[in-house]
């Protein structure tokens, strides 16, 4: 049975690896060494965007958006979901809410979506369902594996329809849910993932077990050997090879950060896996603290709990 410092865990882990990676986004290994002075181990200001240090990105914002909807509807509910977002998409291309960095598939998805275009998601390969799934695994992390991917597959394309983004979201909503099993091992955890992208045709399972495998041969820097990337394939590949090498929350986390590429999703995915292993108290005082909107997301973490055990103790009577 999952518990309270889990859920705040993995939902903070992710919104502060996001607001970690957001500073380093989009640049390489070097450009990062070179732009902040060595190895980023706290939050900064970005010398390529206007944000303040420990602000968050698109990734957190769907996370939230996710979390708000499982509270909200007691469980997932496909129409419940769509609804929310066509109100965030709303929002979103009127201007009232800030671009925190989404990408076109994104962009598309809430086009369609207001449109009321069918079906809405874009069908380019991003790991755009990936970063937000993990509150998924949180609430059904009691279900079959099978299960938890017939939910993520109904979550995932009402923003992203490619079978890669959609296999990527599997392999992070399974890996967070047997993260949050006792003594669950990393080998564990990420071959659990690795089973779960396979449940999607033309997926990216066999691309992990590859990068897996790479990871484990070779004793390089992993900037060394690893592509980076923004599709769901090379994320979600990075990830796993740097939960593979780095398995607690701080160091994955910082690796992640420091690598290049789409450091803020990595720090995202990474926070989701290893925050619903080890709990909040995983997460550094200093990260946690200088989150934007730190007892918000607290507190919807909280809710989220409690909104969990509410549905199974309902169940169980
Ligand atoms: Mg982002």
């Amino acid at each position: 049975m999952i518990i309270k410092e889990q859920v705040q865990g993995s939902i903070l882990g992710a919104a502060c690896g996001d607001a970690l990676g957001m500073p380093t986004e989009g640049l390489s290994y070097q450009q990062i060494q070179d732009a902040y002075g060595g190895w980023v181990n706290c939050y900064k200001k970005p010398i390529h965007r206007s944000k303040k240090p420990g602000q968050w990105t698109d990734d957190t914002d769907q996370i939230l958006l996710l979390t708000e909807t499982l509270i909200e509807a007691k469980g997932f509910d496909v129409h419940h979901y769509r609804h929310k977002l066509v109100e965030f998409a709303r929002k979103f291309l009127d201007g009232k809410i800030p671009n925190r960095g989404y990408g076109r598939t994104s962009r598309t998805a809430f086009r369609n979506l207001v449109n009321n275009i069918i079906p809405s998601g874009g069908n380019s390969p991003s790991c755009g369902a990936a970063m937000k799934i993990g509150p998924l695994g949180l609430f059904y992390a009691d279900e079959s594996l099978e299960k938890i991917c017939e939910y993520v597959q109904l979550c995932a394309q009402i923003t992203h329809l490619h079978p890669e983004s959609i296999s990527g979201a599997c392999a992070i909503a399974v890996a967070v849910a047997t993260a949050t099993k006792p003594n669950s091992t990393i080998p564990e955890i990420l071959k659990a993932g690795i089973r779960a992208a396979a449940q999607i045709e033309d997926g990216i399972a066999p691309h992990l077990k590859v990068v897996l495998k790479k990871v484990q041969n070779s004793n390089q820097p992993l900037f060394r050997i690893l592509k980076t990337g923004f599709s769901a394939k090379r994320t979600v590949g990075i990830c796993f090879a740097i939960i593979s090498r780095y398995p607690t929350y701080k160091d994955a986390i910082e690796h992640a950060i420091n690598l290049g590429g789409d450091t803020d999703s990595y720090g995202t995915m990474i926070g989701s896996i290893l925050g619903a292993k080890y709990g909040i108290s995983c997460i550094p005082e200093l990260w946690l603290n200088g989150l934007e909107a730190k007892p918000y997301i607290h507190s919807l973490a909280t809710k989220l709990y409690e909104t969990i055990l509410k549905v199974k103790n309902h169940y169980n009577h």
